[in-house]
């Protein structure tokens, strides 16, 4: 196949354009969300995202074992429903088991999803089981329910907005990014303390996730505060080790499954004085009429951000 320019999202944005045309009224929102939003009939809008891990790119067969495999293939698309602030209903899991461990590989990917499916209340309800004799790939589809006034789509920030994270970003490669906590329960606490105006959930980095929102809410700039974006002690580690800074990792490294958070200036300062219980809301910038995502230097200057993040065409490193 030859690949568009712009690697894997100039990809999407050709499959995107490629089916423009088809539409359908129940189908309210297709590609270019965290998921597709489906109205079979006014009051019910059901959500859908999946997405495929494979060993040697997501993980490391090897290095984790099937348990934490299938623990990141359900968490990072519970990850998805959190960042529309829906409600998880039913997973469908599809594998390529290696042949030669097929049963061993299929029990273990079961005992990393099936605790989590519980505690999130969602019922596994089919899949597809192959084996090959290629490495693991597992492929989740999950369905969701919206919360009204949910579902909360990338396309709603406006400038002025403020702009939050949930958590702290970076270094998730020392080994955060295969047990990632789906923000569910803090999508839903947002949802209802005063909804978000866009929410997208932080899977190829801040740069490239913020940048989603903004290219979705008409093509919008962000000026972020550099000292006020929460740094993981993860990202303090890997950056001794390869010289690239804290705040490098904390905006390009990806897998944090953190929040980015969109909301009115009024709603931003009751969250920073009285969140809801147990969601964390650290206030990292503002949005802007200018496109382009750059930092507000603290004597005024404003300092461009390269938009870079996790593209899978152009990475050739695995976990
Ligand atoms: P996320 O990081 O939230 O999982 P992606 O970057 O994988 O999102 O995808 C962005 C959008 O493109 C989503 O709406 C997704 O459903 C859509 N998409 C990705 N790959 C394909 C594909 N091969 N065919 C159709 N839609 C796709
Ligand atoms: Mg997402």
């Amino acid at each position: 196949m030859n690949l568009p320019n712009g690697g894997e999202f100039g990809l999407i944005e050709t499959i995107r354009r490629r089916v423009a045309n088809s539409t359908r009224s129940s189908v309210r929102l297709g590609i270019g969300d965290d998921c597709a939003i489906l109205s079979p009939s006014p009051n019910a809008d059901w959500l859908v995202t999946t997405d495929m891990l494979m060993d040697g790119r997501h993980f490391r067969l090897d290095e984790c074992g099937p348990e934490a495999a299938g623990y990141k293939a359900l968490a990072v698309n519970l990850s998805d429903i959190a960042a529309m602030a829906a409600r998880p209903v039913a997973a469908f899991v599809a594998v390529a088991l290696p042949r030669a461990r097929a049963v061993e590989i299929g029990r273990g990917l079961l005992d990393g999803m099936v605790p989590l499916a519980e505690r999130f209340g969602v019922v596994l309800a089919g899949g597809d089981t192959n084996a090959w004799d290629g490495p693991l790939a597992v492929c989740v589809t999950l369905v969701g329910e919206a919360v009204p006034p949910g579902p909360i789509l990338r396309s709603g920030a406006r400038p002025g907005h403020v702009i939050g994270v949930t958590g702290p970003l970076g270094g998730s490669l020392l080994g955060r990014h295969l047990r990632p906590e789906p923000r569910i329960a803090e999508a839903l606490a947002l949802l209802e303390f005063g909804p978000p105006h866009a929410l997208i959930d932080i899977s190829d980095g801040l740069a490239s996730d913020l940048g989603h929102i903004l290219d979705e809410s008409g093509g919008l700039g962000a000026l972020l505060i550099p000292n006020a974006i929460p740094i993981h002690p993860d990202a303090e580690i890997m950056s001794r080790q390869d010289l690239r800074s804290p705040l490098d990792h904390a905006l390009y490294d990806g897998e944090d499954f953190e929040l980015c958070v969109v909301v009115d200036p009024e709603t931003a300062s009751r969250l920073q004085k009285n969140p809801p219980p147990g969601v964390r809301f650290h206030v990292i910038g503002h949005v802007t009429e200018e496109p382009g995502l750059a930092f507000l230097d603290s004597d005024g200057t404003r300092r461009p951000i390269e938009r870079r993040g996790f593209d899978h065409f152009a990475e050739k490193a695995g976990p």
